[in-house]
């Protein structure tokens, strides 16, 4: 039996998601920085964290945004098989749903509809939206709005299979050591392995949604996740850069089938304003 959805119903739920998103970090993300806060030694970097902290709970207080910065907005959407929509077309709907949330909420809009001739949407338009169709009669949505800062620090590479893992956790510590400051540190690093080019990139963007903390349930992949974690933050970056132990909140990392002759990789980062909401319908 199907379920049907207007998708008109779409467009107060994305908008209320793009605010929620940009004024409230999530207590994950909250205990994820206080966390980074005891275990920092650098006072640079301590005083920094306390500086990020305080301005997230400012911002959820006063319901402005956690970073000036309200990103492109990425919207992921696993759909049941067993849903039909009626009215407008889905992705007009979605992008309805993020001209009200950054109009209404006042977040800033910083969508250019040319990458090159660089006119501005004025709305925030268009978003990224990626579907998937899974089993089922519900609708998952999840907004991500996505930094500059943190965004044009992510990275990809064909590696040859001879190169293995270690030339994986080469590439990813370079990634982050390129990065630097520039991607607003403590981050998440998303990693993908596998897939071709598109999937690869995609996976590590999906990393990013996985809370803090949570890993990988593959043990080799989990045992990965935690040596990368431990050599990143050996890197000395430190929060916002400002040196320190506490460069990375976490690594996520997943992985896809891959042709016998690649071994792609990707990396995504997420800056410290670890930034979703999500809803089920
Ligand atoms: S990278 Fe993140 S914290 Fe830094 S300016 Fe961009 S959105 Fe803000």
């Amino acid at each position: 039996m199907s379920r049907v959805i207007s998708t008109e119903e779409m467009i107060p739920v994305i908008a209320k998601l793009c605010m929620d998103s940009c004024y409230h970090l999530n207590d994950n993300v909250i205990k994820a920085l206080e966390s980074a806060y005891e275990k920092e030694v650098s006072p640079y970097g301590k005083d920094t964290l306390k500086l990020l902290l305080d301005n997230a709970a400012l911002a959820s207080k006063e319901n402005i945004p956690v970073c000036h910065d309200t990103g492109m907005t990425v919207v992921m959407m696993k759909i049941g098989e067993q849903v039909s929509w009626v009215g407008m077309p889905l992705e007009e709907a979605v992008n309805e749903g993020v001209r009200k949330g950054y109009t209404e909420g006042y977040l800033r809009k910083s969508v250019y509809l040319d990458p090159l001739n660089r006119v501005n949407s004025g709305d925030n338009t268009p978003c990224v939206l990626h579907t998937e169709i899974v089993p089922g009669d519900k609708v998952k949505i999840v907004v991500l709005p996505k930094g500059g800062g943190s965004e044009n620090m992510g990275a990809y590479t064909n590696l040859v299979p001879a190169d293995g893992v270690e030339g994986v956790k080469e590439f990813v510590l370079k990634s982050v050591q390129a990065a630097g400051g520039k991607a607003c540190p403590p981050i998440v690093v998303g990693v993908g392995i596998g897939g071709t080019m598109d999937k690869t990139t995609l996976i590590a963007k999906q990393a990013l949604l996985r809370p803090i903390g949570v890993r990988n349930s593959n043990p080799f992949y989990k045992a990965l996740e935690e040596e990368l974690l431990e050599e990143i933050n050996k890197l000395g970056i430190g929060p916002l850069g400002m040196g320190g132990r506490m460069t990375a909140l976490d690594v996520h990392i997943e992985y896809y089938p891959c042709h016998i002759t690649s071994l792609p990789v990707a990396v995504n980062l997420q800056c410290h304003s670890v930034r979703q909401a999500s809803v089920e319908l």
